[in-house]
């Protein structure tokens, strides 16, 4: 799944659950539970970079506008709650949490790190993926990225 949703879910989490021994956990074990059980599409990095050793430019395109949402959405938090350290200082280590199971692979992707342990959890996450085609794959993340907003912003 892309990085802007599993973003989003930890916000949502932290705002229901704002308690840091049940939000920190909860928002690491929702990147496991929408990586297996939400149908979802990604730019695949792992095919092309195990054919190709490189990215297609629309790969790339993606994962910067995705990041970008991302981002921009921690700013907004960072404005929102800046009169309260405690409060982003959870939905930072929430965020966190809920994105490092992919952050991890940037170094193997990006920056040529090579390391057995790296490749066999690149594996691991590659084969524990609810993959959808193309349209309805983006369509089920649009809908989770709305519903996470309505929750947040409600
Ligand atoms: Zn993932």
């Amino acid at each position: 799944m892309l990085t802007f949703p599993h973003t989003l879910a930890a916000a949502v989490i932290v705002k229901f659950i704002p308690s840091p021994w049940l939000a920190l956990p909860l928002a690491f074990i929702s990147h496991f539970l929408l990586d297996f059980y939400v149908l979802h599409w990604n730019p695949h990095l792992y095919t092309e970079f195990k054919k190709k050793k490189k990215f297609r430019l629309s790969s790339l395109i993606v994962i910067l506008i995705d990041g970008s949402l991302a981002l921009f959405f921690c700013a907004y938090i960072l404005v929102k709650f800046w009169t309260e350290p405690w409060v982003i200082a959870l939905f930072a280590g929430a965020i966190f949490l809920a994105t490092l199971p992919d952050t991890i692979e940037i170094p193997y992707y990006f920056l040529g790190f090579k390391n057995r342990w790296l490749e066999r959890y690149v594996d691991f996450q590659h084969r524990h993926q609810h993959n959808g085609s193309f349209y309805g794959g983006l369509a089920t993340q649009l809908l989770l990225i709305f519903f996470c907003l309505y929750l947040f912003f409600s």
